[in-house]
């Protein structure tokens, strides 16, 4: 289940639940869609993956116990912000290749 991680690693943008601003990688590193594009290129600074718009969960009980009041998000910021610098030549080499070829 995704952590639904409350805030962009970058800058810190709050990015709740229903989010539309909110990317993520396979490994649920969370960005807004500003640092992804302007910042990072599309390339996750953790593990080189490209990152996708995170899906909502429900704020509704819908079916089965399924929504945000039984699996909220979580509450727990991770701030662990880029060195454009480093970011740049961490990510020259992976930028030109497709996230599915990667
Ligand atoms: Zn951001
Ligand atoms: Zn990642």
């Amino acid at each position: 289940m995704l952590e639904l991680r409350p805030a962009c690693e970058h800058c810190s943008k709050p990015l709740p639940p229903a989010s539309l601003d909110a990317r993520i990688c396979s490994y649920e590193c969370t960005f807004c869609a500003a640092c992804v594009e302007t910042v990072l290129a599309n390339v996750c600074p953790n593990c080189g993956g490209g990152f996708v718009p995170r899906p909502i969960r429900p704020s509704k009980n819908w079916k089965g116990d399924n929504y945000l009041g039984k699996d909220p998000a979580s509450t727990k910021v991770k701030h662990r912000p880029v060195d454009p610098a480093v970011h740049a030549a961490f990510s020259s080499a992976i930028r030109p290749i497709p996230p599915e070829k990667r």
